[in-house]
């Protein structure tokens, strides 16, 4: 068996989190390895929509967002009953008036490449199998299977999952997540229609109804335009006790026939099947260090649990995973190195704690029950002030 490449970290996974993690340390000069299982470009389910915090994220990631194949998008566009609203992202001088919409196909490979440029070994077709351990239970390393399928071994000061919802490598390690928090399932198809050929807006419904029984579907709908002439069109929801398991497939097609005809999104327009994946949401791996270990993105569960929104959540905390990591390779193994990388867990609770805590009571009480329809009722929808509160609360824009 080879021993493989040794380096300061490595970072298991290559989406958002992964990649942003990697760009962040690369650019603190750390010697920094990204393993991805798979080839790029390759699919992911998502609704690849970015709020102004995510676009936030891409520009202190020095990412080119002038370049062709962004969609820009001003706020968002709301259908609830028969009533629309549009509200604009808020502009509050921290974060971008704007969001994008970029298919994960292109923008995976892109934050992958740019973090490749800025110094990580990017090493695809490479599967991390297990973490590797010492005598103590501290995880060391990771041994995974290399491109050309032999056993290879990484051994590291730190190790960084970002391995998705699968979260495997913290799996392996005995780290449960806590199931209190919500998991939602979502499912989404490409379409190439031109009716959005000049709307910047995302498109979101609160009053999608389930196939089979008409009861609100716990959770929305959304139609994001893309750069490329297609559109994304998905719905998603939070299962509950109280109603069963949506048939997201079912639902979806009874919801698509019921969109109006001049969009045309026929069967000839789809572009995809239509594929579902599940979001962990509300902080399911706290706190998210221990032992030499480090989680972040989905394989923490950091998707919103109000909005559904995971890709911003995986950038952000790759920035500030980073920066603990960077501070903690500045010091001998040992205490004062566990306290800085504890420091990531603190920041991370520092800035969401109260946010997700409340949205996750929320998707509990009020989504997974009746959906968003209750929040988008007549009075709200005809207040501007308050639309404009909870776009922000909803996309986490604090002034
Ligand atoms: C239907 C749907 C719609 C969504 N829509 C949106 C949206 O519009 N906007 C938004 O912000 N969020 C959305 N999300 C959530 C978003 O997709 C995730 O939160 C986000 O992808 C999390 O990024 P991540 O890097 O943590 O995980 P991932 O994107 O899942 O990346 C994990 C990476 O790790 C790799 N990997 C896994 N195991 C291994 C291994 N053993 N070895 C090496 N590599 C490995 C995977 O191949 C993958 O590249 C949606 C999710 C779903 C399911």
């Amino acid at each position: 068996m080879s021993t493989g490449l040794d380096a300061q970290v490595v970072v298991i996974g290559a989406g958002p989190a992964g990649s942003a993690t990697a760009v962040h340390l690369a650019r603190a000069g750390v010697d920094v390895v990204l393993l991805e299982k798979d080839a790029f470009p390759r699919d992911k389910v998502c609704g690849d929509g970015l709020t102004p915090r995510g676009v936030h994220q891409l520009l202190r990631m020095g990412v080119d967002i002038t370049a062709p194949g962004w969609r820009r998008n001003r706020g968002v566009h709301v259908h609830c009953d028969g009533r629309e609203i549009e509200v604009d992202w808020p502009d509050t001088g921290r974060y971008p008036d704007f969001g994008l919409t970029r298919s994960r196909h292109d923008f995976d490979e892109l934050l992958a490449r740019h973090a490749e440029t800025t110094g990580a070994r990017l090493r695809t077709r490479t599967k991390a199998t297990a973490p590797l351990t010492d005598a103590a239970g501290r995880v060391v390393g990771v041994s995974a299977t290399s491109a050309d399928g032999e056993p290879v071994e990484y051994r590291a000061a730190i190790v960084v999952a970002s391995d998705g919802v699968s979260a495997r490598s913290a799996l392996a390690t005995g780290w449960p997540r806590d199931t209190r928090t919500p998991i939602a399932t979502a499912a989404r198809r490409y379409y190439r229609t031109d009716a959005f050929h000049d709307d910047d807006r995302l498109h979101l419904w609160a009053d999608v109804s389930r196939a089979g029984d008409d009861a609100a579907l716990p959770g929305y709908g959304w139609l994001f335009p893309l750069a490329d002439g297609r559109i994304n069109l998905g719905l998603g929801g939070v299962p509950h006790h109280r109603h069963g398991a949506t048939d997201l497939r079912a639902t979806f097609q009874q919801w698509v026939t019921r969109l109006p005809r001049q969009w045309k999104l026929e069967e000839s327009a789809a572009e995809s099947p239509l594929r579902s994946a599940a979001l962990p949401m509300g902080l399911n791996r706290r706190p998210q260090y221990r032992d030499g270990l480090l989680v972040v993105g989905d394989s923490a569960g950091m998707v919103s649990p109000w909005s559904g929104e995971g890709i911003a959540q995986a950038m952000e905390a790759g920035e500030i995973a980073a920066g603990a990591v960077t501070l903690a390779l500045t010091r001998p193994p040992g205490a004062r190195r566990e306290q800085a990388l504890r420091h990531y867990p603190t920041e991370v609770d520092r800035r969401w704690r109260t946010h997700y805590r409340l949205g996750n009571l929320v998707a509990e009480q009020v989504f997974a029950r009746y959906g968003y329809r209750p929040l988008l009722n007549p009075a709200v929808m005809g207040s501007k002030m308050t639309t404009r509160l909870l776009a922000r609360l909803f996309a986490h824009l604090r002034s």
